[in-house]
């Protein structure tokens, strides 16, 4: 008997996958869906709440996923001894791949399996994903809700006349021309497979999304294995708004370091918070965001401090030492000030606006 692919979606603690989390549950409540959470143990206490809260509202377990189960110490102590005190960084991210990566690989084993990722729509990256093939992605919050390989086969110019004969069975005749001279056209340097993505979704997402799925039904991906998947229909894109939009539209609480908090600096008033969900100590933060820490988690901003040693950091060039000392923090304070001013322009009503920048340089398993 063919197996069914199992449903999976990671909770990051972040404020898009708990909303994917609400989405999907509300829209497609017969979607069998597995929620998995990668505990590095070094969570803030925010994103436990999250999770408990999200649980009674899921009505289902977040399962627990912890690396280096037979440990006494949290997963990442465990590794960071094991790595002889190397800090992990955005150039060596260890703490990704054995913290997130394997125990998750470890969930589904050789299971087939659809991952949910929240990546927005407003968003460019496809995210740090796992790349087995028994595992496959789908982004329900984006116009286009393949992943990238799939997207590279079926736009490859050798499938020009396999996609074609599928359009001609789901696509009436009027508007079938029309989409034959998109399917026709090769790509090329002139012509990217991303325009020519781009012309067939505006053609129409669920027409695309029936023939892709058509398509992947002679290949071993894990959606070949469904007579049906229900989201083929969905044509909604949704971007930041819309996410804050979902938790206030079912009452789950934001988390609250998502918050601004004011701050003072030369008699002018500021607010940081910080940006995303993972590791208190992550060093993908900004400056601000340390120093947000450092005022208001000061226990935590000391125990990120002790891991630094034998010369290792969490920031280039910077200690959390030198970090930490009154001039330092006042200077990062103004720098902040004058950046988040100047982007105040874009008139946003939220304050991660500006701070979710580089979140593009994060990885779609701890923060989204
Ligand atoms: S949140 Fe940051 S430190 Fe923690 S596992 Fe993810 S990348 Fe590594």
């Amino acid at each position: 008997m063919i197996k069914k692919p199992r449903h999976v979606l990671g909770i990051s603690g972040g404020k898009d996958s708990a909303a994917l989390a609400i989405y999907l549950k509300t829209k497609y409540p017969n979607l069998d869906i597995e929620y998995y959470f990668c505990d590095t143990g070094k969570e803030l206490d925010e994103t436990k709440h999250l999770i408990e809260e999200l649980e009674v509202f899921l009505g289902k377990e977040i399962k627990r996923l912890r690396a280096a189960r037979g440990s006494s110490e949290d997963p990442f102590d465990h590794y960071h001894k094991l790595f002889g005190g190397y800090l992990p960084s955005s150039s060596a991210r260890w703490c990704t791949k054995k913290l997130k990566l394997e125990p998750f690989e470890e969930f589904v084993g050789s299971d087939p399996v659809i991952s949910y990722v929240a990546i927005r729509g407003d968003e460019e990256r496809e995210g740090y994903i796992s790349k087995k093939s028994n595992i496959q992605s789908i982004f329900p919050f984006r116009k286009n809700i393949w992943s990238e390989d799939v997207i590279r086969k079926v736009l490859s110019n050798e499938n020009i006349t396999t996609i074609a004969s599928l359009y001609s069975k789901v696509v009436s005749d009027g508007q079938l021309v029309r989409i034959l001279d998109v399917v026709n056209t090769p790509t090329s340097l002139a012509y990217k497979p991303d325009n020519k993505l781009n012309s067939l979704l505006d053609l129409g997402i669920s027409l695309f999304n029936k023939v892709v799925f058509e398509f992947l039904k002679n290949t071993d991906y894990p959606l070949s294995k469904c007579d049906d998947f229900t989201l083929l229909d969905n044509e909604d894109v949704l971007v930041r708004d819309d996410i804050f939009q979902i938790f206030a539209d079912y009452g789950v609480t934001v988390p609250s370091y998502y918050n601004k908090v004011n701050f003072q600096v030369n008699e002018k008033i500021g607010h940081y918070a910080r940006s995303r969900s993972g590791c208190f100590f992550c060093f993908f933060q900004q400056k601000i965001e340390w120093v947000w820490l450092l005022e208001n988690h000061p226990d935590l901003f000391n125990k990120a401090m002790k891991y630094e040693k034998d010369g290792y950091t969490w920031n280039q060039n910077e200690s959390l030492a030198e970090l930490s000392q009154p001039k330092r923090v006042k200077q990062i304070k103004e720098d902040y000030l004058k950046n988040s001013n100047h982007k105040n322009t874009l008139n946003s009503p939220y304050l991660i606006d500006i701070l979710e920048e580089t979140e593009k340089d994060g990885c779609s398993i701890c923060f989204i």
